[in-house]
């Protein structure tokens, strides 16, 4: 069967592309498939967004279709920019620069002596008949006072994962894909089928 991720986002796809090689015959990103779609995220949750992106795509397709949705939750905001995280320093209804997140997330937790932090992924896999498969993952950790490093991308120059020193910007690709709450999240829907 072939799989389309509903995304264009190269970390992620590669991601994915990874750690689901070898359960599907092909898997194509939406550029890859020759589709140029934009789902309107308005869902209240993770879950509700990926399965929604994914619908739209297998729909569209007519193929599976495998979509997420991710951010980060921060506990002294209480768990936010959650949801919003791509658009946090947003003021219209596009994403923000990552500098621009990174800068409004250490202006809201100046002083603020609770640091810490979630990433949440949830994975949402629709297949051509609508039957829907979704799981979440979670990679903890605490935000520093400014930011370190050239790797990842979002607010990975600021996220430190319990038991690290370094941020996961300062962390290898594969380093970061072994513990992400994007692998975790891929790993539990495995389970599941
Ligand atoms: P999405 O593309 O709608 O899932 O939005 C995800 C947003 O959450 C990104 O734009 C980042 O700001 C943040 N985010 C999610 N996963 C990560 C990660 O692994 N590292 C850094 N930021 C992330």
């Amino acid at each position: 069967m072939k799989l389309i991720i509903a995304s264009n986002n190269a970390h992620k796809i590669g991601e994915i592309k990874k750690i689901l090689s070898g359960r599907f015959d092909e898997i194509l990103s939406l550029s890859e498939a020759g589709i140029s779609h934009e789902t309107v995220e308005d869902g209240k949750t993770f879950i509700e967004n990926a399965t929604k992106k994914a619908r739209e795509i297998a729909e569209i397709s007519g193929c599976a279709s495998l979509a997420d949705d991710s951010g980060i939750c921060v506990d002294a905001l209480d768990g936010a920019p959650g949801i919003y995280s791509a658009r946090f320093a947003s003021d219209r209804e596009g994403n923000a620069s990552d500098e621009a997140n990174n800068a409004l997330l250490l202006e809201k937790l100046s002083g603020v002596c609770d640091r810490s932090a979630h990433y949440t992924a949830a994975i949402a896999l629709v297949y051509p008949d609508g039957r829907t498969v979704t799981a979440e993952g979670y990679m903890y950790g605490d935000i520093l006072e400014s930011p370190r490093g050239e790797g990842g991308f979002g607010y990975d120059p600021l996220f430190v994962i319990k038991g690290e020193s370094r941020t996961v910007a300062e962390m290898t690709p594969e380093e970061k894909n072994a513990v992400s709450h994007r692998r975790k999240a891929l790993e539990g829907l495995l389970l599941k089928l």
